[in-house]
């Protein structure tokens, strides 16, 4: 599971928001529930495996979505970043 760049903190599912769900790219809003820092993970997959490269970002959960203007994402994908959590490394 990712965690804080800032403060080391991992990272709830709670406070994740799902911007792109795809089969080689994932991108991923966090909020740290600790120091309120707030990240952008993009997750893809390689032939080593999954990789995060995580950015902190000034956009709140709340303006992410606008600037993503994302179609809704359907069950499927939301599980399919569920399972990238799960060999999960973070790179900040
Ligand atoms: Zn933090």
């Amino acid at each position: 599971m990712a965690k804080c760049p800032v403060c080391e903190k991992k990272y709830k599912k709670e406070n994740a928001i799902v911007l792109e769900a795809g089969q080689k790219r994932n991108t991923v809003h966090f909020t740290c529930e600790v120091c309120q820092m707030a990240s952008l993970v993009f997750v893809s997959q390689s032939q080593a495996g999954t990789v995060g490269v995580g950015i902190l970002t000034d956009l709140a959960k709340s303006e992410v979505k606008n600037v993503f203007q994302k179609e809704a994402i359907s069950a499927d994908q939301v599980l399919n970043v569920h399972n990238f959590f799960r060999n999960y490394k973070f790179i900040a």
